[in-house]
């Protein structure tokens, strides 16, 4: 470095990256750094004690969040996020623990460990970057590719319908789901610091361009098209029933906050049968109408 040369100056969120393994292996253009970014900003904005935060996630593009937070954070197999952030939360109960995984590994392989957990209202965050296909393996077809839309396994376009993941979310019982897209970046920190401290099952999905595998085949254009793509479709209704907010493409993406309350997550449950106060089922008089605090 010669006289003249300064070192850069810090960035503000250097203190939970792990730079040391940068360059990153994201695509230029691609979506997933602007919900990176965001989650760390969530963590910073929310105030919550870094050592009782803890990331999980599975395999593919959004899965190597984990690698690069500074974190207590796990990289784990793929689809096993949520099995993972299960057993983390019930052996850490104060730890925010927070699934940020795509939407291959959230739906599809992981799909049955989603409803449970939504079923169980196990206290995590699940954060889901939904970019329409499985990006890191080139560009299969996913659970989240819109009916028609061409990838590697859907030549002439795909056959099946999507997934509502909200609908999804809501109907297996989570108490706080919300959708944005990477350019709702105020609303999407806002969300995700509401959903790590909101007790229960709480679930964002994020929609982002990936304009490697996707993009290309489905003649998006440049990265920037990509979000133009969003920008001219999203329509923000926030406190509706998510199954009336089906993204349907070729009209227009409905994005907001859709859901949010309370009831007892799994360890209340867990709490409560351990005291052996329920009584015999069906009669279970002891069982509280509100959650326990604590
Ligand atoms: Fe992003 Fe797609 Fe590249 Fe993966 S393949 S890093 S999702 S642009």
């Amino acid at each position: 470095m010669s006289a003249e040369e300064k070192p850069a100056p810090p960035h503000p969120q250097d203190e939970l990256l792990r730079t040391e393994r940068f360059p990153h292996i994201w695509c230029p253009g691609c979506g997933i750094g602007s919900v990176f970014g965001s989650l760390v900003s969530a963590i910073q904005k929310g105030q919550f004690p870094l050592d009782e935060v803890a990331i999980v996630s599975g395999i593919g593009c959004t899965g190597r969040m984990a690698g690069y937070i500074r974190l207590d954070s796990f990289h784990t197999t793929h689809g096993r996020a949520l099995p993972f952030a299960t057993g983390l939360k019930l052996a850490k109960p104060n730890t925010k623990v927070v699934v940020a995984s795509g939407d291959g590994d959230l739906f599809a392989i992981g799909g049955n460990h989603f409803i449970h957990a939504a079923r169980r209202n196990l206290d995590v965050t699940v954060l889901c970057v939904n970019n329409l296909n499985y990006g890191m393996t080139g560009g299969q077809a996913a659970p989240s590719t819109p009916f028609g839309a061409k990838t590697t396994t859907s030549a002439v376009g795909n056959p099946e319908e999507p997934f509502n993941f909200c609908a999804l979310a809501s109907a297996c019982g989570a108490t706080f789901v919300a959708r944005w897209t990477v350019l709702h970046v105020r609303r999407l920190i806002t969300s995700i610091v509401e959903a790590m401290n909101h007790r229960g099952f709480s679930f964002i999905e994020v929609l982002a361009p990936c304009p490697t595998s996707f993009g290309r085949r489905n003649k998006i254009g440049k990265p920037i098209d990509g979000i133009k793509f969003f920008h001219d479709r999203a329509l923000i209704k926030n406190d509706i029933d998510p199954k009336d907010a089906p993204l349907d493409y070729t009209k227009e993406i409905v994005v907001g906050k859709f859901v949010q309350h309370e009831r007892p997550t799994w360890t209340d449950n867990y709490a409560l049968v351990n005291r052996k106060e329920l009584g015999d089922w069906p009669n279970l008089a002891a069982k509280p109408e509100k959650p326990e605090k604590g």
